[in-house]
């Protein structure tokens, strides 16, 4: 049975019954239970008193630093939806999500620790409100296709479904799991190991981009990080695999593997079963966007499944949701026939952000529950649903999800850029990277080289490393289609 009590509530009892126990971890710096709790209490009621005149969301800006952790609980406890914005996204796209979301306040973890150096404990002082029911709980700006990031709000009711599912699914040990923290804040597959730990009392082990860029560091950080549940990307884990001592002599402790985010190779799948199942892990494949709350349905790899599919499926619907297959009218095809992925349940956002447009246009109310239009091509068999691409321009590097018409967008207002097509290049099925073709709007000055050099770092300042084109093709003008538009698909044949 899931716990019926408020989210908030669920997380601050740990403070009492285990005050001690970390409950983050990161680069060596350790949170305890007894902290966040008394930490997040008072910079509430600070944030109550500060904003009092203001609204709108707190906008919190850093990495993977425990004070995220503690800025993120104190705005909603003080009644306010929090922002969370990692360091690798630069300045300009900073400022936009600072201005689109209309944050009352942008704290990084360095005035976290500032504020409450100066605070006094809560001792049972409580803000005027918490976050209640519909109330949005957290706004994550993903890329949009028009170069402006859209900012998805998820409620507390919908936070609430998803963690409902996630702890009646997986029997996670009350105050005995050590989640992997693999992705940024900023991004929703977070969600699912940061309130599956806080809700059951776990510790939350971050992995920094400096130890995710030093695979040395990064065995070391893991081997030592007491990991029993596992959550991160496919490809992150993909990317272990390539070490030979990546095994459950690695993560003695490991239960779960936990993915979402892009599609898990049966390969990827199998490895891992290899090297930790006889230790008794188990996979698992989750699917989902962020619209939705993370994940909608899931399903256990195991031999059985790796056996009967290839592709592996998503997964089954979470109970109390429906995730359907409609066709272009909005009908239900037939079990078996493909078409667009529709979900509709509690765990559905209201929106975007300040964008009633562009939220009626996948957004909407089927059988009297919230419903959202994924964009994503899929099937539904036997009650599991798979996944067979994207309808649209949104393509998965390495889990992230990219718009390719954010990067057209934000490369066209480059002034030596003319005209721009993105495209994904693939290798065994999965984008490996993306690659620009350009039309220069003036003479080339300089080699393919060294005009690629300035034209990445001009888009750097306006985009997150992850999402820069690894290579440019510089063009004459594009070979067109009969009614006029550049030919992507000519295009694309000239990345083999
Ligand atoms: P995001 O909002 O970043 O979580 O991205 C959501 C999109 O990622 C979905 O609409 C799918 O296109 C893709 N996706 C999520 N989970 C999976 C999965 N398990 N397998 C394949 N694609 C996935």
């Amino acid at each position: 049975m899931p716990d019926s009590s408020h989210l908030l509530d669920r997380i601050d009892r740990w403070a009492i019954e285990c005050p001690t126990r970390p409950a983050h971890t990161s680069e060596g710096r350790v949170l305890t239970w007894g902290e966040l709790v008394a930490q997040s209490d008072a910079l509430a009621l600070w944030m109550d008193e500060k904003l009092a005149e203001k609204q709108g969301p707190v906008a919190v800006h850093g990495h993977k630093q425990p004070e995220m952790l503690v800025a993120f609980l104190a705005a909603v406890k003080a009644g306010r939806p929090y922002v969370p914005m990692d360091v690798s996204i630069p300045e300009q796209r900073i400022a936009k999500i600072v201005e689109g979301s209309g944050a009352a306040l942008v704290l990084t973890p360095g005035e976290v620790s500032e504020v409450l150096s100066q605070l006094p404990p809560a001792e049972g002082r409580k803000p005027r409100r918490r976050v209640e029911g519909s109330d949005p709980f957290y706004v994550l700006f993903t890329s949009g296709s028009t170069g402006e990031p859209k900012g998805v709000v998820i409620t507390l009711s919908n936070l609430t479904a998803f963690v409902d599912w996630l702890c009646t699914e997986h029997l996670f040990k009350r105050a005995g799991e050590v989640f992997l923290n693999q992705a940024p804040f900023s991004f929703d597959l977070s969600v699912m190991d940061l309130y599956g730990s806080l809700t059951t009392g776990g510790t939350l082990a971050s992995v920094t981009k400096e130890e995710l860029s030093n695979l040395k560091l990064l065995y070391q950080r893991l081997g030592d990080s007491g990991v029993t549940t596992w959550v991160s990307t496919p490809s992150f884990a993909q990317m272990c695999l390539i070490e030979k001592g990546f095994h459950s002599g690695m993560l003695p402790n490991l239960s779960r593997f936990l993915f979402c985010g892009e599609t898990l190779a049966p390969e990827t799948a199998s490895q891992l079963l290899e090297r930790f199942g006889a230790a008794g892990a188990e996979v698992w494949n989750t699917y989902g966007p962020t619209e939705a709350t993370v994940a909608t349905t899931s399903v256990r790899v195991d031999h059985a499944l790796l056996t009967q599919y290839s592709p592996l499926p998503v997964g089954y619907e979470m109970p109390g949701t429906r995730v359907i297959v409609v066709d272009e009218s909005g009908a239900e095809v037939q079990e078996g026939e493909r078409g667009e992925i529709v979900i509709v349940g509690p765990n559905v956002s209201p929106g975007y952000l300040k964008k009633p447009e562009l939220t009626a246009t996948v957004f909407g109310v089927r059988e009297g529950q919230p419903s959202y239009r994924t964009g994503d091509w899929g099937r539904a068999k036997a009650g599991l649903i798979f996944f067979e691409g994207r309808m649209d321009g949104q393509v998965k590097v390495n889990g992230y999800r990219i718009e390719l018409g954010d990067l057209e967008a934000n490369l066209r207002v480059l002034p030596e850029i003319a005209d721009v097509v993105v495209l994904p290049v693939q290798k065994q099925g999965r984008v490996e990277s993306l690659a620009a073709f350009v039309v220069l709007s003036g003479p080339k000055e300089g080699s393919d080289f060294e005009v690629s050099a300035k034209l990445k770092g001009a888009l750097g300042e306006r985009l997150p490393a992850y999402m820069l084109p690894r290579k440019f093709f510089f063009l004459d003008a594009f070979p067109m289609t009969p009614n006029g538009k550049a030919d992507r698909r000519k295009l694309a044949e000239r990345l083999g």
